[in-house]
C-alpha cells in the first residue's frame, strides 16, 4: 500500500525561479508549493510533483517566477495628482501645487486615487507597499479589496493639517488604524511624521515612542535635499541625521525615506544603529534633490530598500523602472560602472524593502514566507536573448512583462486580466477625479 501524498492548495511551475532567498538560489524548471497562503516548499518541478498532491496547478512555462516586488515608499492616492504639476523644485511644487489640492481631498477622491495606485502596482509586479498619506483607512480598504499587502502611515505635521489640528491629535487615529487591522492578513500600520522641517522634535519623539509601544515601524522623509539640510541647520543647528540621532530616534524600527544629502559619518551612524533607508531614484531626480550615495550605504552595511514615492513626483509606481534607474544613477554617483549592480538592486526591491516595511519575511521565495509571487514573461523582443535573467529584470524590463501577480497565494492579475479589480469602472472614476482636481486647483 502506498502512502498518499500530502496535499497542497497550489503548485506553481516555472522555467526559472529566482528565489531571492538567503543564498540567492536560482532554480531551473522549478515549482513552488503553496498551502494556506504560505510557501510550503520549493524545489525542482520533478521533486515537487512527486512529493505533493496539489488541489490546483498554475503552469508558468517560459516565465520567470520571483518574489513580488516591495514598494517601500509611496503615497498611493497621489496618483490623482500625477502630471498635475511637473518641472518644479520640491518646495515650490509642494506649496503651490500639491498642498492646495490635498487640503480639499474628499474620502471619495482618496479612494479613487488609491484604487488607481493598486491597479498600477498589481500590473507592474508589486505585491506590498509602505504608504504615507491622510485618511489611511481609505488606502487600507482599497488595498484590502484589491488583495494587496499594505502598511498604512497616517501622515501628520506639527502645524494644522486638513486632518489634525496638532500632531498629537493623530495618535488616536494611529491607534484606531492599528486596532482596525489587527487581525488583517494584509493590512498593518506604521507611524509616519512627515519630515524634520514640518514636525517639531517633541512630536518626533512622542510619535517614536508611540511606534515602540505598538510595535510598529516609524517612517519619515529625511535628508531629502540640501535645501532640507539648510532648513534643519538654521532651525536646530544640526543636520537631519544628527538631529534624529541626538533625539535617540535611530533604530531598526526606523525607516528613512530618501537620504540623499548624507555624509560618510552619517552613513556610518545609520549602519551602526541598523536603520533602514529607502532609495527613491525617480523622485530624487525629478525634483532635482540629488543622487543618494547608495553604494556607499550598501558598503557600510546599511539596509537599503527601494520605493517609487508618490505618482506626482515620479510619475509612475513601477518598481521595475525604479530598479533600472537605481542601477544607472548609482554608477554616475560613484563614477564607477560596477557600482549598484543588478543583483544589489533586485535585493533592494525585494529583501531590502521588506525590512523597511518591518516585514523581513517578504521579498523572498522561502519556506514559511507568504506566497507573494509574480511571473515575468520572457517572450517579448526586449527580452531576447536571455543570458542572465537578473540583468533583464533590472536593465531590459519595462515592468509590463509581468504576466501574473499573486499575494498570499491569491491571484490578482493573470495574462492581462485583473481578478480583483474592475478596470473599466476605474477608468471612469479617474475621469471624474480629474474634473474634481481641475475644479479645486483653480480655487
Ligand atoms: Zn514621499
Amino acid at each position: 500500500m502506498t502512502t498518499p501524498l500530502p496535499d497542497c492548495d497550489l503548485l506553481v511551475r516555472a522555467d526559472t525561479i529566482i528565489t531571492q532567498d538567503e543564498k540567492r538560489r536560482i532554480i531551473s524548471n522549478g515549482a513552488v508549493v503553496i498551502k494556506n497562503d504560505i510557501i510550503a516548499d520549493i524545489g525542482t518541478y520533478a521533486d515537487m510533483e512527486s512529493a505533493y498532491a496539489p488541489i490546483e496547478r498554475l503552469d508558468m512555462v517560459g516565465k520567470i517566477l520571483m518574489p513580488g516586488l516591495v514598494n517601500a515608499h509611496t503615497h498611493l492616492p497621489m496618483t490623482l495628482l500625477r502630471g498635475v504639476a511637473d518641472d518644479l523644485p520640491l518646495m515650490r511644487w509642494l506649496e503651490k501645487h500639491i498642498w492646495p489640492v490635498e487640503h480639499q481631498l474628499t474620502e471619495e477622491m482618496l479612494r479613487i486615487g488609491a484604487r488607481i495606485g493598486c491597479a498600477e502596482l498589481i500590473r507592474t509586479g508589486c505585491t506590498s507597499f509602505l504608504n504615507g498619506y491622510f485618511k489611511e483607512f481609505t488606502t487600507g480598504d482599497e488595498a484590502n479589496q484589491a488583495g494587496l499587502r499594505a502598511v498604512l502611515g497616517e501622515g501628520f505635521f506639527s502645524f494644522p493639517s486638513p486632518m489634525f489640528p496638532t500632531a498629537e491629535d493623530c495618535w488616536k487615529t494611529i491607534r484606531e488604524l492599528h486596532s482596525k487591522y489587527s487581525s488583517s492578513q494584509l493590512i498593518s500600520t506604521a507611524v509616519t511624521p512627515h519630515a524634520v522641517f514640518t514636525v517639531k522634535p517633541g512630536d518626533l519623539e512622542a510619535s517614536y515612542h508611540l511606534a515602540k509601544d505598538l510595535g510598529l515601524q516609524w517612517q519619515i522623509h529625511l535628508a531629502e535635499s540640501p535645501e532640507e539640510t539648510a532648513i534643519c541647520l538654521d532651525k536646530y543647528g544640526k543636520r537631519p541625521v544628527q538631529l534624529l540621532a541626538d533625539l535617540d530616534l535611530l533604530s531598526p524600527c526606523t525607516t528613512l525615506h530618501h537620504c540623499v544629502d548624507v555624509t560618510s559619518e552619517e552613513i556610518a551612524l545609520l549602519s551602526e544603529r541598523q536603520v533602514n533607508v529607502v532609495h527613491n531614484p525617480s523622485s530624487n531626480l525629478k525634483l532635482n534633490s540629488g543622487i543618494s550615495p547608495v553604494q556607499e550605504m550598501l558598503d557600510a552595511g546599511v539596509v537599503v530598500g527601494l520605493g517609487t514615492d508618490g505618482a506626482s513626483s515620479n510619475n509612475q509606481l513601477n518598481m521595475f523602472r525604479e530598479m533600472g534607474l537605481a542601477a544607472l544613477i548609482g554608477k554616475v554617483r560613484q563614477n564607477d560602472a560596477s557600482a549598484v549592480n543588478a543583483q544589489s538592486v533586485l535585493d533592494m526591491a525585494t529583501r531590502g524593502s521588506a525590512n523597511c516595511l518591518g516585514m523581513s519575511e517578504l521579498g523572498q521565495i522561502a519556506i514559511g514566507s507568504p506566497a507573494d509571487l509574480i511571473a515575468f514573461d520572457l517572450s517579448s523582443p526586449n527580452m531576447m536573448p536571455v543570458y542572465n535573467p537578473i540583468s533583464h529584470l533590472v536593465y531590459a524590463s519595462t515592468g509590463h512583462e509581468v504576466c501574473m501577480t499573486m499575494v498570499g497565494g491569491k491571484i490578482l492579475y493573470l495574462y492581462g486580466n485583473y481578478w480583483t479589480m474592475d478596470i473599466k469602472a476605474l477608468h471612469y472614476d479617474a475621469l471624474r477625479a480629474k474634473e474634481w482636481v481641475v475644479s479645486v486647483a483653480k480655487k
